[in-house]
């Protein structure tokens, strides 16, 4: 097993609708401690990249090692527990839950008692659980009922379930979307931080967002891979510029 290999390696994937290739060929690799922002027009395969390495969608043909380990024969339940969490757009917290039980809730299955269904909510895990709330700014929030939540905190609930199952790559769909400046602000610094020790694959619109996160940018278009690099080498790219920020 080599170090110096990147957490996740996506090699030649390719996944085919009906002939019609929504990826094509791709090679993407994504370090430890890095955000990566994927960019590009509607239908590049920005989401059919995410849905193919969380199990949701299966490969026509390529690989995908997270951690030296190939996630393309996995069950998505099993891609969880590797480490890999995903955060989809439509919201999936429990609205009358509490903060806290919403936490406790996304607890690893695998620490329960005797792997007992009643959940024992030990000192371990209110711990955890507080250290996610205040990661999360939600800390004052612990015992207000979800459906209290701003917009964006409910998305920052989310995210800390996601954190809960310590996962060590973390991908989140368009996470600002319909925030408030200044949640939009808390969200950068709230990435940043979690990308320490973990790897952060983010897919989003909103350019100013995506230069206040990005390490790297990929995009996409057409299920390949048009241009990778700083957010300044991409947005000074004459192709990006054409298909997709020239618009
Ligand atoms: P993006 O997220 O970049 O907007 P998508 O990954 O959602 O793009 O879609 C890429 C292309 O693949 C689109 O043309 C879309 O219609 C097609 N596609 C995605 N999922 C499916 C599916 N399950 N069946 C058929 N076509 C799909």
């Amino acid at each position: 097993e080599s170090n110096d290999r990147p957490v996740l390696a996506i090699e030649d994937l390719t996944v085919s609708f009906d002939g019609f290739k929504a990826v094509d060929g791709l090679n993407f690799y994504v370090e430890r401690n890095e955000v990566r922002v994927v960019i590009g027009p509607n239908g590049a395969g920005k989401t059919t990249v995410l849905d193919l390495i969380c199990g949701k969608t299966q490969a026509t043909a390529g690989s995908i090692q997270f951690k030296n380990r190939e996630l393309t024969k996995m069950r998505e339940h099993e891609i969880v527990q590797a480490g890999v969490g995903r955060k989809f757009q439509t919201p999936s917290i429990y609205e009358n839950l509490s903060v806290f039980e919403n936490l406790e809730m996304s607890f690893p299955r695998g620490r329960k008692v005797f792997g007992a269904l009643v959940f024992k909510r030990t000192a371990e895990v209110v711990e955890r659980v507080e250290a996610v709330a205040r990661e999360i700014f939600l800390d004052a929030q612990l015992y207000q009922q979800a459906d209290l939540l701003s917009h964006g905190q409910k998305q920052w609930l989310e995210i800390g379930m996601l954190l809960m199952q310590e996962p060590e790559l973390l991908m989140l769909d368009e996470p600002v979307a319909g925030m408030s400046v200044s949640e939009r602000e808390k969200t950068a610094e709230l990435l940043g931080r979690i990308s320490k020790g973990r790897s952060v694959l983010v897919i989003e619109h909103d350019m100013e967002f995506v230069k206040s996160i990005a390490h790297k940018v990929t995009v996409l278009h057409q299920g390949k891979i048009l241009a990778e690099g700083s957010m300044e080498s991409v947005q000074a790219n004459p192709k990006v510029i054409e298909v997709y920020l020239g618009h």
